[in-house]
C-alpha cells in the first residue's frame, strides 16, 4: 500500500467512525468510555422516533453508491410521508419526474396514486410512500435483480421502523421483491400475505393502470381488503 492508498484508507475509517456515532446518537448513546481498551458505551433512556430512525437510514441512502444507478441519479428518491402510518405503499422506483423533485410517485401514476389513496378514506400525508429502489434506473427501464438485491436491505428497515398494519406493494417488482418469489402480479395479486406479522397485499401499478384502465376494478377489489384491515388496527 503507497502512502496515498494508506491516506485514503485512514481518512474512509474516520468517515465509517463518524457515520457510527451520528447514528448511535439517534439511538441515546450519548457517551462511550474506554477504560482498558474495553469500551463501555453509557446509554440515556431516550425515547427515540420513528422518524429520527429514518433519518438515518436516509442520511445513508444518500451517500449510498451500492450500485451503479447512483451515477445519474439527481436526487435520491427516500421515501415520503408519515413514519407512523398504519399503511405503506412500496412502488418499484423513480421516474423521470421523482428523480427530478427527489419524492416518490410524483408524475401521472403518482396522481392517480393519490386519488386510490384517497377512495378508502386516507391521504397522502396520512401513509407513507417509498420505493425498492431509490434511484432512477436510466430511461426508466426495469430494476435489475441485483439492484434490488442491494438496495432493497433500505427498504426493510423502512419497513421494520414503520411497522405499518398493511403493505400495498404497487406492481410485480415491489411484490416480488418483498415476498421473495418470482410469480407474476396476476398470481399474487389481491391475496392477503403475512410479511412478518405485517399484512401484506400485492396490487397492480398504477403506471399499469394508466395504460390498462379495465384493471382498474381489481385494485379496487384490493383496496376494500386494505380499508378493512386499517379500520380493525
Ligand atoms: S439504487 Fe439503492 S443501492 Fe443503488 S445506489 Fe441508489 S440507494 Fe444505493
Amino acid at each position: 500500500m503507497n502512502m496515498l492508498d494508506g491516506q485514503r484508507e485512514f481518512l474512509s475509517i474516520i468517515k465509517s467512525i463518524r457515520s457510527y456515532i451520528e447514528a448511535e446518537k439517534v439511538y441515546g448513546i450519548s457517551e462511550v468510555l474506554i477504560p482498558n481498551a474495553n469500551a463501555v458505551k453509557i446509554r440515556r433512556t431516550k425515547k427515540v422516533s420513528k422518524a429520527e430512525l429514518l433519518a438515518v437510514i436516509r442520511n445513508e441512502v444518500f451517500n449510498c453508491k451500492r450500485c451503479s444507478l447512483h451515477k445519474a441519479r439527481r436526487n435520491v428518491v427516500f421515501g415520503d410521508g408519515n413514519p407512523n402510518a398504519k399503511l405503506l405503499l412500496v412502488g418499484e422506483a423513480p421516474g423521470y419526474e421523482e428523480d427530478l423533485q427527489g419524492l416518490p410517485f410524483v408524475g401521472q401514476a403518482g396522481k392517480l396514486l393519490t386519488r386510490i389513496i384517497e377512495s378508502i378514506g386516507l391521504t397522502r400525508n396520512s401513509v407513507y410512500i417509498c420505493n425498492v429502489l431509490k434511484c432512477r434506473p436510466p430511461g426508466n427501464r426495469s430494476p435489475l435483480p441485483e439492484e434490488i438485491s442491494v438496495c432493497k436491505t433500505y427498504l426493510i428497515r423502512q419497513i421494520q421502523i414503520i411497522s405499518p398494519k398493511a403493505i400495498l406493494c404497487l406492481g410485480k417488482y415491489a411484490s416480488q421483491a418483498v415476498l421473495g418469489v418470482d410469480d407474476p402480479i396476476t398470481n399474487i395479486r389481491g391475496k392477503d400475505y403475512d410479511y412478518k406479522g405485517i399484512h401484506l397485499i400485492p396490487t397492480f401499478h398504477p403506471a399499469y393502470l394508466l395504460r390498462n384502465p379495465n384493471s382498474k376494478k381489481y385494485v379496487w377489489e384490493d383496496l376494500q381488503k386494505i380499508k378493512r384491515i386499517i379500520s380493525e388496527a
